[in-house]
């Protein structure tokens, strides 16, 4: 039976050419709530809701963070362990495929661990149940045996907190979802946060940015800190190759282009979903399915990773018969693909 601290101790086997990248991250993600811009109203609340646990003594009540990819769910719920003083264990729902897999788990935590799992909309319904006694009565149901001589032994577990993360609150069942006594949605980040996340980056990799760089990169990067630490990092090797000492707007500019992220922060997955709406489907209404099938993409991934920029920003508009392409949609579309 794998345990927890088998899994972690695969996460942490960083092939050595990675080891470069893997340290880079752990260094950028921030550690602390005065590190992590932005999502203010969800921060607030959860330093309320980790100081009142911690005057009353007890552990944090089980919280579920959903939004789209790389909005910092893992980094605030490690964020949550740091300030409770807790262990932090991280799995993740498609790696655990059968319920031994989740006893395992829970039979090997310590008191007191916050214990992550990412995309837990994607735990089978039979290994979620057993989540149901853990969360609710800090117990493990576990049916031993077969036929007539089946039967459940109940063990008593560690006080432990679960944060769960989903960039599909919709898909979770509603007996899972009532048993997080703590939900916070993560949107999409303002500028002026990005710019902070960016400077930050900036300087713990030793190179940098001009405030005016940082402004431009932190509009074109669809509100996602993970996109504006990843297009930094582009940004960097263009800076260094061209023997800037800073990043400037030019060489802000000049690599965005070659990356090919527009004005808007789209990239070309995004400008072909608006542009086969708009060339195929006359701008729709038209099913996700057919802009699927027609980018030889993943349903599912246009759906969690692309989509809900397109609809946050006003290009696309979802209707009870479809996607429709937006008046916004056109226009963006007619100055970067007349
Ligand atoms: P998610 O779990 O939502 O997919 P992560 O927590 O893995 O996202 O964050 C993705 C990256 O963005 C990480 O490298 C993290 O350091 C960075 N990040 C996310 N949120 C913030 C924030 N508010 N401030 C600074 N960096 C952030």
């Amino acid at each position: 039976m794998e345990t927890i601290h088998a899994q972690f101790e695969t996460s942490l086997d960083v092939p050595e050419l990675h080891q470069d990248i893997y340290e880079a991250q752990e260094l950028i993600r921030p550690k602390t709530f005065e590190d992590y811009p932005g999502q203010e109203k969800v921060c607030d609340n959860l330093k309320v809701y980790t100081q009142a646990a911690k005057l009353r003594g007890k552990m944090l009540d089980h919280c579920l963070f959903h939004g789209p990819p790389g909005l910092g769910k893992t980094t605030l719920a490690g964020i949550v362990a740091n300030t409770m003083g807790c262990q932090f264990k991280v799995t993740s729902g498609p790696v655990i495929e059968r319920t031994a897999d989740l006893v395992g788990i829970l039979a090997n935590i310590d008191p007191n661990t916050v214990l992550f799992i990412d995309e837990i909309h994607r735990l089978p319904s039979n290994v979620e149940e057993i989540l149901y006694s853990a969360m609710e009565d800090q117990r493990l149901d576990v049916l031993v045996g077969q036929g007539h001589a089946t039967r459940t032994v109940k063990f008593d577990l560690p006080s432990f907190c679960l944060i769960g993360a989903t960039t599909r609150a919709g898909s979770i069942s509603a007996p899972l979802r009532d048993r997080f006594g703590i939900q916070e949605h993560l949107d999409y980040y303002s500028a002026s946060a990005l710019c902070k996340i960016i400077t930050r980056t900036a300087r713990l990799l030793d190179f940098p940015i001009e405030v005016s760089a940082a402004e431009v990169l932190s509009q074109r990067c669809r509100g996602t800190p993970r996109i504006a630490n990843q297009l930094l990092r582009r940004v960097l090797d263009f800076a260094l190759v061209a023997g800037k000492s800073f990043v400037d707007v030019f060489v802000v500019e000049d690599a965005l282009n070659r990356l090919g992220v527009d004005t808007e922060g789209l990239t070309r997955m995004d400008r072909d979903f608006l542009t086969i709406m708009r060339d195929r489907y006359e701008g729709g209404p038209v099913g996700l399915e057919a802009i699927a099938a027609a980018l030889n993409e993943e349903r599912s991934t246009l759906e969690e990773v692309y989509e809900p920029y397109l609809v946050h920003r006003g290009f696309v508009l979802r209707t009870a018969r479809g996607r429709t392409l937006s008046p916004l949609g056109y226009s963006h579309l007619a100055r970067v693909c007349p």
